[in-house]
């Protein structure tokens, strides 16, 4: 792997906030992107809700096909500028360890059983996970990863939660979010690349499912533009073929946007190190004009599909089972695992419980405890 002077270069790490030696054969980035592929959370992400609940449908995708496509893009894109491939890597497969089940309609209920006692930011719950709640050390909790990893999974942070951070860890990784500073190149490509990856996946899964057709997409103008290449290089083609082709090209035509908008900015801002790329405005970006186009194929899938009648009623039924699965256990903790019952802060200890959980095993939980059947 060649690096280019602005990458996050692991002889340069900020390092872990336990010490250990060195792994023999691997680079600490590799050795972060190895500990995320092992951890619990990791495999949870195969049952937990992208935007279609998982009981849904097999070929929907999940947290982790979701994962895996971020992961794909952005090694894509991070090879081409000459960033630290294993970073990105890691970043991309942690990014959403702290997702809840049930997507974000988890996340809302979760807030708000959460509101006079912290609150609940999948965000933070992500870091959460990689800095706490893995139980895998004999000598610390989480995965002890390197700085520039949990960098970038703590994607946004308000500045009460950064405040709170910088007090836990004086200059870690609360501090840009007060400082206005930027995180490392390889942070701000997992951010870009996750919003490629489900723009083009929730169109995929979005006619897949029904809920939006071919015809309604010809409001995108990112779409009709491939679709119509697409038909103009193969005329006969219909159906899933052209709905693939035109999502592929789309693909594509992000990434080496992404790819020209971004060597632009770094001959613009000739960054000399890792260090000055956080001293810089985000220089991964798209183009203005792709930059206009993602917002608008942004505001479809919003208003189309996360927003779709049955989509809604699958939220209210996932609001239902966490809320009470929160009540439940806040009312009786035993009838969660010893653990997580007697950790002390009772209302921080059921939602890690409950965050945690994949969609089926909530849905059996809250079966269990309420003996009422929501799906
Ligand atoms: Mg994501």
């Amino acid at each position: 792997m060649s690096l280019a002077p602005y990458a996050s270069h692991p002889a340069q790490t900020r390092g872990r906030r336990h010490t250990e030696s060195p792994a023999p054969t691997r680079s600490d980035y590799q050795r972060d992107r190895d500990r995320i592929v092992h951890s619990t959370a990791f495999r949870r992400l195969v049952y937990k809700t992208q935007v279609f609940l998982n009981h849904e449908g097999d070929l929907f995708r999940t947290r982790l096909t979701h994962s895996l496509e971020v992961a794909q893009l952005g090694r894509s894109i991070s090879r081409s500028l000459g960033l630290n491939e294993d970073l990105v890597e890691a970043i991309a497969l942690a990014h959403d360890l702290g997702h809840t089940p049930f997507g974000h309609a988890g996340q809302d209920v979760l807030n708000e059983c959460m509101k006079a006692h912290g609150g609940f930011e999948h965000n933070l719950q992500s870091l959460r996970v990689v800095d706490k709640l893995e139980e895998r050390y004999p000598g610390f909790d989480g995965l002890n990863l390197s700085f520039e990893t949990r960098e970038g999974i703590l994607k946004h942070c308000s500045r009460t939660h950064a405040e709170l951070l910088q007090a836990q860890e004086p200059g870690g990784v609360g501090q840009r979010f007060l400082a206005g500073t930027q995180p490392s190149l390889e942070a701000q490509l997992c951010n870009l690349a996750d919003e490629i990856a489900y723009n083009a996946h929730d169109i995929d899964d979005g006619v897949r499912s029904g809920l939006i057709t071919m015809t309604q997409l010809e409001a995108v103008p990112l779409f009709v533009r491939f679709r119509d290449e697409t038909l103009q290089e193969h005329p006969q083609v219909t159906g899933k073929r052209l709905l693939f082709d035109t999502i592929r090209r789309m693909l594509s035509q992000q990434v080496y946007d992404v790819i020209d908008a971004t060597r632009a900015n770094l001959a613009e801002h000739a960054p000399g190190s890792a260090e000055d790329v956080r001293l810089c405005p985000p220089l991964v970006r798209f183009s203005p004009a792709m930059r206009e186009a993602s917002t608008q194929l942004k505001r479809f899938l919003f208003k189309e599909l996360y927003r779709h009648p049955q989509v809604n009623d699958t939220t209210v039924q996932a609001k239902q089972v966490l809320t009470e699965l929160f009540e439940a256990y806040i009312t009786k903790p035993d009838t969660m695992p010893a653990d997580f019952a007697q950790r002390g802060d009772l209302h921080r200890s059921v939602a890690d419980y409950v965050a945690g959980m994949t969609d089926r095993f909530a849905v059996r939980e809250h079966e269990r405890l309420t003996g009422t059947k929501v799906f």
